[in-house]
């Protein structure tokens, strides 16, 4: 098998005992061994038997496994959500007195866990130009471990023009993390990209249509495993799996964020058909974003494949002009977002992406809303903006669905 999608649909050669063509759930909390030196064996490390589903699952690995074969990643690990993904792989690096340097273009809990829960365990978050290199360059100081990016921001779809801050990461040997959930693996490779660390939110694409919850921290061959003080003991004992060991026998098992099996049950099964979906959606993404950008009634759209773009060179670069799911709308104000939101009839109003279903949410009053107006403003996200998740419906539905609430609302 050669090509991408048969190696996610077949996986590796069953050993289903009875030959099950889909994955075996194995909903258990504990393992049985035959003889007491077995159970020795297998906490000691000298062989890799499961113990406990905290730590290990058979239906958790086949995920892993074929995630790793999607990224063409040296490991992949399976954690409960994206958050997850990204806490545990930045705590597994950094200590007290560590920094990070990142923009302030992200995710709005990333940049709570950034402002506020890193700080508070003494890791400090630098925001800067990324992509001033002078800038980023001065902010590096000997206690950096991570430069971290969102390669294309949500919900702003900012692309980054990652080649040159790699160049730098690798100068400077500091790690290079990139959150790659808008895109997955299969339109953003990592490998390619001198990326050590990808984090993904499989609750995006992967998990089949929104169905559960999901994490994956994936690493890539990299030199600077030993650059990390932090993970000094695990390079003696791992070597270049020094990154992937620590996180999955520390603070993987110890702070408890393992992928229930049934999760990874549902998120096999998505798998299975995550190119057709991703490439229906794209394909639905821009042909909703094209009809909008000629329309008189929206202000702006933000779509980085879009013809007169800031980022649609970076796009094509980067993931072939397939920016994901993804197309952002900017009306007048709240107001009109508000009566647009409410005048739509199969757009549901709630938060994801990647979904079969198209949904739209307004990110200044929800997920920002914590923040002030002024680091709003900082971060770009304006009062007039609603992120829309392009999903898998008949696209003339989804653009028959805006037209008609925006006649609705006096609009057009
Ligand atoms: C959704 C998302 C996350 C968080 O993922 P969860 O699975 O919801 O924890 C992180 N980063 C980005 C860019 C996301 O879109």
């Amino acid at each position: 098998m050669k090509g991408i999608n048969s190696k996610l649909i077949h996986g590796r050669p069953t050993q289903d005992p009875h030959r099950s063509l889909k994955p075996a759930v194995y909903e258990t909390a504990a393992y049985d061994f035959a003889t007491a030196e077995e159970v020795e064996a297998a906490f000691t490390g000298k062989t890799d038997a499961y113990m406990y589903s905290r730590i290990a699952n058979p239906t958790v690995r086949e995920l892993e496994n074929r995630l790793q074969t999607l990224a063409g990643a040296e490991a992949c690990i399976c954690v409960s959500s994206g958050m997850a993904a990204i806490s545990t792989a930045l705590l597994t690096v950094c200590d007290t007195g560590d920094n990070i340097i990142t923009s302030k273009y992200l995710f709005s809990n990333s940049y709570v866990l950034f402002t506020k829960t890193l700080p508070s365990l003494g890791i400090n978050v630098k925001f800067v130009d990324l992509e001033n290199a002078d800038e980023l360059n001065a902010a590096i100081d000997e206690r950096t471990r991570v430069l971290f990016l969102e390669n294309i921001t949500n919900p702003i779809l900012k692309v980054y023009d990652i080649e040159p801050i790699s160049k730098v990461a690798a100068q400077r040997q500091v790690l290079l993390m990139v959150d790659n959930s808008m895109l997955s693996p299969y339109l953003f490779r990592s490998a390619h990209w001198g990326v050590d660390i990808e984090v993904t939110s499989t609750t995006k694409f992967i998990s089949g249509g929104a169905t559960s919850i999901g994490g994956a921290v994936f690493t890539f061959a990299s030199d600077k495993w030993s650059k990390v003080p932090k993970l000094k003991q695990a390079v003696e004992t791992f070597g270049k799996e020094a990154f992937s060991k620590k996180l999955s026998k520390e603070l993987f098992r110890n702070i408890g964020v393992c992928m229930s099996p049934h999760t990874a049950y549902l998120q096999l099964l998505g798998l299975e058909t995550l190119t057709l979906r991703v490439d229906r959606i794209c394909e639905n993404a821009r042909q909703v974003a094209e009809h909008m950008s000629q329309h008189p009634a929206v202000k702006e759209v933000l779509y980085p494949a879009l013809e007169g773009s800031p980022y649609r060179e970076l796009s094509e670069k980067y993931f072939g002009g397939r920016p994901g799911s993804l197309v952002g709308l900017v009306l007048e104000d709240k107001k009109t977002c508000y009566a647009f939101m409410n005048a739509l009839q199969m757009i549901r109003r709630g938060t994801n992406f990647c979904d079969n279903k198209s949904m739209i949410i307004h990110p200044a009053s929800t997920m920002y809303a914590d923040l002030s107006d002024e680091v709003r403003d900082e971060m770009g996200i304006d009062k007039g903006l609603l992120r829309l998740g392009v999903g898998l419906e008949d696209v003339n539905d989804i653009i028959g669905d805006i037209e008609q609430a925006l006649i609705q609302i006096g609009k057009a």
